[in-house]
């Protein structure tokens, strides 16, 4: 009889490793080891008699690492820095946490012959002109040196290759996944954000309920595409599960093509959705939204990206996955998580 899988989920207390680990735990009968250095996403998981949770820090606790690579068959690491301010304040720290703390758990997925599913980034393909970013064959285009802004995609990029060759020369069974702007509950805490410091939905919010301008970069006409949470879960679920081994040594796009907005008109929106919300609604009324130059706001080392569409054809042809989630039901899930408090697991298993 073929023994449920044993995933290893480092990062497990983050945006994307929360809401992972509670899918897995209510979906399927795998067992999941993880390691944060904090629990408070994941305090509805904590108990779970498939859930095993370490308390620790991927630079100290290397032994508890080891030993459950070698215990495990899928390795999942998401810890890493993925905020483009910090990239521009903290380069170094973004070196050392996303490439070199990374690599040394790559090299033990290699040495004990293990499945790797590794986080990339949209991030990767910069300025790329394509209209749509598709992973076999959009050109990846980054800015000078001194816009630091890069690092982050230029790590994730050499890591990429790393794997990629590990995969072609060494027999590294592994799966690459590029998140587009995920957005939904528990992505960054409202209430802390310092200005700049969080990604746009989160810092917006954060601006609004606190009676701040929300500060549009450079007029705002840059465009993402979102994704919510749960599309992009039900993608990564698919890539553990790896069906007839579709998944294997390949490259996802993880994006929903359809929620291209500008960050304008994503500012617009979410100020009209908080008007819904009686508590907030009086600060959502007053809300002013005013432009930035991005070198005040971020700094010189900053560039922006002006569009970022997936191409998400391998998505669909090798796993059958497609977003179902359209942006407002994604911003009001997100909204009754922050402003209601309201159960988001619970309000999950309506959308299904
Ligand atoms: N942005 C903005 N105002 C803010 C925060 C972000 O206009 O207060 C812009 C930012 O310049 C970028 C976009 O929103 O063009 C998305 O930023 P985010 O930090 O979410 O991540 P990115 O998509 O750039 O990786």
């Amino acid at each position: 009889m073929n023994q449920p899988k044993k995933v290893l989920i480092l990062g497990v207390n983050g945006f994307i490793g929360s809401s992972l680990v509670w899918n897995i735990l209510e979906k399927t009968d795998w067992v999941v080891y993880g390691m944060d250095m904090f629990s408070n996403k994941i305090e509805n998981c904590l108990g779970h008699d498939r859930f095993k949770f370490f308390e620790g820090d991927i630079t100290i606790n290397k032994e508890w690492i080891e030993y459950h690579v070698k215990k495990c068959d899928v390795i999942i690491p998401l810890v890493a820095i993925a905020t483009p301010a910090l990239y521009v304040k903290k380069p170094i720290e973004v070196f050392e946490l996303d490439f070199e703390a990374n690599m040394e758990i790559i090299r033990k997925c290699v040495k004990y012959k293990k499945r790797l599913i590794f986080p990339s980034t949209s991030e990767v393909y910069g300025m790329s002109k394509d209209s749509q970013f598709d992973e076999y064959e959009s050109n990846f285009v980054l800015g000078p040196i001194p816009k630091g802004r890069w690092i982050y995609s230029c790590i994730k990029q050499l890591l990429d290759r790393v794997i990629y060759s590990y995969g072609e020369h060494q027999g590294l069974d592994y799966a690459l996944f590029r998140p587009f702007n995920f957005l939904g509950p528990k992505l960054d805490d409202i209430n802390e954000p310092k200005e700049g410091s969080s990604r746009v939905v989160t810092q917006f919010l954060h601006n609004i309920i606190h009676g701040r301008p929300i500060k549009l970069v450079d007029g705002g006409e840059q465009r993402r595409c979102f994704t919510f949470i749960d599309d992009g879960i039900d993608c990564l679920l698919r890539i553990i599960e790896n069906k007839d081994g579709k998944a294997s040594k390949r490259i996802f796009n993880i994006g929903n093509p359809e929620m291209n907005y500008s960050i304008a008109e994503l500012a617009t929106m979410l100020v009209s959705l908080v008007k819904e919300y009686d508590e907030y609604k009086e600060r959502a009324e007053k809300a002013e939204i005013v432009t930035v130059h991005s070198n005040e706001y971020y700094g010189e080392a900053y560039q922006d990206i002006t569009h970022r569409v997936p191409s998400i054809k391998e998505a669909k042809e090798q796993l059958g996955w497609e977003p179902k989630v359209d942006l407002e039901t994604a911003l009001r899930l997100t909204l009754d998580y922050h402003l209601k408090n309201e159960d988001y697991e619970l309000n999950r298993k309506h959308l299904r």
